[in-house]
């Protein structure tokens, strides 16, 4: 699969000046955003990573858009008022590293032509379209193979021609070492080279095959008329297109599995593949790097993954961090604290549960009085105790174990990806989670993220558990770069492009979006007269625990269906003895979606109070 592409945007793009005022032809704003940033986000949602923007006039536009995008680069071509696109794409090919998508910065295009593309079989492939009478076509011709054999403007080349020249094309490394090879032996006789001349000009020895899309929407922008023909004609077919494609959405306000975006949910569709091949384990020692990178240094940490949901990953902790001279303390104020006691118990470790209220964060003085009398090795504990949203003081009871000299287990499956925080910084040695919450992937993806030197520590500890067991999981894929046993295949691919969309987004923007949306949840319960068990300053802004109302007609089934009958899918309690709901706000959750559900939310609540009073 292709994860890499280059732009080429070093063009003058004059013709527009007047109309635009002096911007790159990128810049040309369609729908309150420049086209070359569609193109960015088009790029981004079929799974490229690696995004070169080839400059040169008025370079400083694209490289603000390095800033914005993480995974886009610019470099940029000095020479670009004396060069054609082939002189772009030399300066730009010193940052490829691996087969791209090669693209114009001035097109507009359906998102399909991508998706063919990335997992097109053929090395080189050219995209080409039916008839444009765009004015501006540029005829390709085939040979007696069907691959390019030559391309131009002039009108004679029509009547054989295989299609139109779109601008989009995907490009092995092969390819573009021979076309750079040939533009550098021309530089004096050609100055002005497109790279399609020099593609032409090694397509005999580097095949290059042709897609016809017959009806392919595209346009290049380059006079006021294009961009015109664009808005009327092209844009709407594009946005037809497009929406055909769209899965129908589904508001999950429950905490797990979270809402995804259809960039992810389409990740997972993928040619079938072996999990012992070598694309799969180069996908799994990325896939480790890099949820290891968003909270700690991968020099110093280390992700080990199961098949399996949350619970696989806090059992895999549970089952393999303590021996048996170890003593381990578990805090309960919740459900997911008491789950890991649950386990402690099955598998007979010598433990002790310090139970506290579910609805406050575990109180610090209670924590180091049981440390300190205790003399324990470990503590287990819950980051984000989603029972009722209670966020416990992680970075202090992490300061509190360096103290003592404690190991820490933390289950961070509702706290990973969605809060701000580092493992080191935290005093983190072992920390659970999973592909489907706060990292918006699919489900099926355990993973515990481990201090490395504890991690060779576990080599010592007896083995309680076979399937879930960390060091051997570790170090058979140190040996083998393999997991032990089948693991969820297209979940992994669908978790790399929510890596992906994380580290564009960023967790703490991720944080900011939950918490706005979680505040607008909170302004509008206030208005209805819910009661919050848990004080707002102790929860996470990440799921929030609403006492029912206490109307002898209020049931939460008949709630929960009214909403999912609108697309918003909410959760039951789970605070033993205290009658709750609750409603969770992590995921791809945009602002007008919880505005939305926040009109709904007060509509049942006023319906229901003019029934019943
Ligand atoms: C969701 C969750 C889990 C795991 O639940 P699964 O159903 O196994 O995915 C564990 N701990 C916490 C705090 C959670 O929120």
């Amino acid at each position: 699969m292709i994860r890499e592409a280059v732009i080429l945007a070093g063009g003058m793009g004059t013709r527009l000046k007047g109309s635009q005022g002096e911007i790159p032809k990128g810049f040309i704003i369609l729908e309150s955003l420049p086209i070359v940033e569609w193109s960015i986000r088009k790029l981004i949602s079929v799974g490229i990573e690696h995004i070169v923007i080839g400059t040169g006039y008025h370079h400083e536009f694209y490289d603000d858009l390095s800033k914005k995008y993480h995974g886009v680069e610019t470099i940029q071509n000095t020479e670009y008022a004396n060069t054609g696109s082939m002189g772009t794409l030399e300066v730009a090919a010193k940052k490829v590293t691996q087969d791209f998508l090669l693209l114009e910065s001035d097109l507009i295009y359906d998102l399909s032509g991508l998706r063919i593309l990335v997992h097109h079989p053929e090395a080189n492939v050219l995209l080409l379209s039916g008839e444009t009478a765009s004015g501006d076509e540029v005829y390709v011709q085939p040979d007696a193979d069907g691959n390019l054999l030559a391309l131009g403007k002039d009108k004679e080349r029509k009547s054989t021609a295989a299609g139109e020249l779109v601008g989009i094309s995907k490009i092995s490394v092969r390819l573009l070492k021979a076309m750079c090879g040939y533009a550098a032996e021309h530089h004096t006789d050609i100055p002005k080279m497109e790279y399609e001349s020099a593609m032409q000009a090694v397509a005999k020895d580097n095949p290059v095959s042709l897609l016809k899309i017959e009806h392919y929407a595209w346009r290049e922008i380059d006079d006021v008329s294009h961009l015109n023909m664009a808005k009327s004609v092209i844009l709407p077919r594009i946005h037809e297109s497009e929406s055909l494609l769209s899965v129908p959405r589904e508001v999950l306000l429950n905490p797990g599995p979270a809402t995804t975006t259809d960039s992810v949910k389409y990740a997972q569709v993928v040619p079938d593949i072996c999990h012992r091949e070598k694309e799969f384990s180069e996908l799994l020692a990325y896939t480790q790097r890099e949820l290891t990178a968003l909270v700690a240094d991968p020099a110093k940490y280390e992700t080990v993954l199961f098949g399996g949901s949350g619970t696989a990953a806090d059992e895999a902790m549970i089952s393999s961090c303590v021996g048996d001279e170890d003593h381990l303390l578990i805090v309960d104020n919740g459900a997911y604290g008491a789950r890991m006691a649950k386990m402690a118990s099955v598998y007979h470790l010598d433990f002790d549960v310090l139970k506290a209220d579910p609805c406050r964060q575990v109180s610090l003085d209670a924590l180091e009085d049981a440390l300190k009398k205790g003399h324990y090795t470990h503590l287990a504990y819950v980051f984000h105790e989603t029972t009722t949203g209670v966020m416990n003081p992680a970075k202090e009871i992490g300061n509190l174990c360096r103290k003592y000299g404690i190991t820490t287990i933390v289950d961070a499956v509702s706290a990973y990806a969605g809060i701000p925080f580092g493992l080191d910084d935290f005093n983190i040695d072992f920390m659970s989670s999973t592909s489907n919450k706060n990292i918006q992937g699919m489900a099926g993806l355990a993973f515990v993220i481990c201090k490395k030197d504890k991690l060779l520590e576990l080599k010592n500890k007896p083995m309680r558990c076979y399937y879930l067991n960390i060091y051997d999981q570790y170090q058979y894929f140190q040996k083998t770069g393999q997991l032990r046993f089948t693991p969820p295949v297209q979940t992994f691919y669908a978790l790399r492009q929510a890596i992906t969309e994380t580290k564009i987004e960023t967790i703490p923007a991720r944080y900011k979006r939950y918490s706005e949306v979680w505040s607008l949840l909170v302004a509008a319960s206030k208005r209805i007269g819910l009661r919050m068990p848990v004080p707002e300053e102790e929860q996470a802004h990440l799921v929030t625990t609403f006492l029912n109302p206490d109307w002898d007609q209020f049931d939460f089934d008949t709630m929960h269906d009214f909403f999912l009958k609108h697309h918003f899918t909410i959760y039951p309690g789970k605070v033993s003895d205290l009658p709750t709901f609750r409603i969770a706000n992590i995921g791809d959750i945009k602002v007008e979606e919880m505005k939305r559900f926040i009109s709904l939310f007060e509509e049942y609540f006023r319906d229901f109070t003019k029934q019943t009073h």
